[in-house]
Parts: structure tokens; sequence; C-alpha cells
């Protein structure tokens, strides 16, 4: 049984080596039309997505003190993976070599570059989604619960994707939230 709760994902593919295989072996004319000829070899790699649970002291805020070119207070990311990330992190290691071996695939290596927050193309969160005003920034519909007339529909409403792509679920929410607010504007609420 894993040590962790929540999953992860694996996502890549196979490809064969292209013409910069030869760049470093300093080869030139006939050699060089000769080398290319032939097909690279085949390599295979995939990437873990696994999921951050949504901690509540993971946050963003607004740094007064250091302002950016235009004037505007600068961002501050506090932010760290937790033991539940960690353990998972060598799950998707060693489950990853696991399957690719049992696939038939050679000389399998694994790594863990360490993917510190903020690094991964799937991250989200800062402006959360919920009921209470008091621990969350937006309403069901995307809404600032202290600013009607401002909905955000980026990213930034989810505590999580779990560990698949995400922007499929913005794009919905997005519409939803368009449509909601061009409702209220019908009837004069905004
Ligand atoms: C290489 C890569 C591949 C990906 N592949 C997939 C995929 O296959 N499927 C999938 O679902 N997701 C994929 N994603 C993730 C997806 O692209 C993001 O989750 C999504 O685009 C995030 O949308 P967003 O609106 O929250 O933010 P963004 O799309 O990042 O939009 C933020 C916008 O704000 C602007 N901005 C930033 N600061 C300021 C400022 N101070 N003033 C004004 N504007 C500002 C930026 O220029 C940008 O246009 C991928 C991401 C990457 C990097």
């Amino acid at each position: 049984m894993p040590n962790f709760i929540r999953g992860y994902g694996y996502q890549g593919g196979g490809s064969r080596e292209g013409w910069g295989r030869y760049i470093a072996e300093a080869n030139y004319g006939r050699d060089l039309k000769e080398a290319l000829s032939n097909p690279g070899d085949w390599g295979f790699s995939i990437t873990a997505f696994g999921e951050c649970l949504p901690y509540h002291e993971n946050k963003i805020s607004l740094n007064r003190e250091v302002l950016d070119i235009y004037g505007l207070p600068t961002l501050i990311m506090d932010a760290e993976w937790k033991t539940n990330e960690k353990e998972m992190r060598k799950d998707m290691t060693a489950a990853g070599a696991e399957m690719l071996e049992a696939a038939g695939l050679k000389d399998v290596k694994t790594f863990d570059d360490g993917g510190n927050p903020g690094l991964g193309i799937h991250e989200m969160g800062t402006a959360r989604m919920g009921r209470d005003p008091k621990t969350s920034v937006l309403n069901k519909w995307n809404q600032v619960h202290s600013l009607p007339n401002v909905f955000v529909t980026d990213g930034s409403f989810m505590t999580s994707a779990s560990c698949v792509n995400p922007s499929l679920t913005y794009m919905a929410f997005t519409a939803r939230a368009a449509n909601y607010a061009v409702e209220e504007l019908k009837k004069g609420n905004l």
C-alpha cells in the first residue's frame, strides 16, 4: 500500500534521435551525409504529474515594500511540498521504471529533479473558490466575494486539479462564469 493519499499520472512518448546527434561528433562532408542518412536510435521518456494537496498555508501575499517598475506591489510566494508529495515522488519514480522495464525497455534511468513549487506546468491556486468569504476569495460563480463586478476565471480559483490537465476545466468554468455574469447584468444585479 502506498504511504500517501491521492495520485499521479504520466505523460510522455517515444522518438528517434534527430540530426542534432552529430553536432558534437565533428563530422563533415560525405561522412556527415552518410551518417545522417540512417535514422537515430529510439528513446522513450515519461514525466510524472502528481497532485499537491491543497494546503491552506501554501499561499501568496503582496509585498508592498518591493514594487515593480509600474509601482505595483510584487508577489511573495510561500509554498512547499510536504510529506505526502515527497512520498508520492518516490512512488512515481519507482513505478515509472517498473512500467518501462515491464514494457521491455532497456537501459531505464530514473531521476527526481526536485521540481520546487512554481516550476510545474500545471500550477494553480491563490484565489480559491469557496462558500465562506473569510476563507476564500471567490464564490461558486468565480465572482470576488467582496467585489461582485469582478470575475476571476483563470487557474487561480482552483486549489487542486488532481493530477490531470487543467485547461479544459478552466475554460468550462470561464464559460459558466461569463454566462452567469451576462444573466446578472440583464437582471440589473451588476
Ligand atoms: C509547456 C506547457 C504545456 C502545457 N500543456 C497543457 C496541456 O496539454 N493541457 C492542459 O490542460 N494544460 C497544459 N498546460 C497548462 C496550461 O497552459 C495552464 O494551466 C493554463 O494556461 C493556465 O491558465 P491561466 O489563465 O491560469 O494562466 P496563463 O495562461 O498563464 O495566463 C496568465 C496571463 O496573465 C498575464 N500576466 C501575468 N502577469 C501580468 C500582469 N502583471 N499584468 C497583466 N498580465 C499579466 C500573462 O502574460 C498571461 O497571458 C501547459 C503549460 C505549459 C507551460
